[in-house]
């Protein structure tokens, strides 16, 4: 039996939550590649003054660091909204991005009104869809 097979045992007979995962591993590294990709994707701050995402790695634990944890719930929301585990996400976000290269305006615009549609996330603005 593989260790996910083991968690995911686990998790089923209620021993342990993806909380308790998580507060002793981190993120896995595919949920850590599905937020480096929403958040490129979807950031719509300036990354000079209004969001320190992409600085944020100077720090030696920069997946604790403000802006890294601001994205990891929106990624959370995300994926339990469409009840998807990191994997899961990730292909789903991978398929997007195939279809982003078809249909750009039309996949940007649907995500992007998801992620500013959620409750309490009104900082976010709506990119320019034109040009
Ligand atoms: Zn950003």
């Amino acid at each position: 039996m593989e260790l996910r097979e083991v968690l995911e045992a686990l998790k089923k007979a209620g021993k342990i939550t993806d909380e308790d995962i998580m507060e002793i591993v981190g993120p896995s590294n595919e949920f850590k590649q599905l937020v480096d990709a929403m958040h490129l994707l979807l950031c719509t701050k300036n990354h000079d003054t209004e969001c320190s995402y992409d600085h944020e790695d100077v720090f030696e634990k920069y997946w604790e660091a403000p802006a890294h944890v601001e994205w990891c719930e929106k990624v959370n929301d995300f994926l339990s909204a469409f009840k998807l585990d990191d994997r899961k996400g990730l292909a789903a976000m991978a398929a997007a991005l195939q279809i982003i290269g078809s249909q750009p305006r039309a996949v940007i615009y649907l995500i992007t009104k998801y992620f500013n549609e959620r409750p309490n996330d009104d900082q976010d603005q709506a990119p320019e869809l034109g040009g």
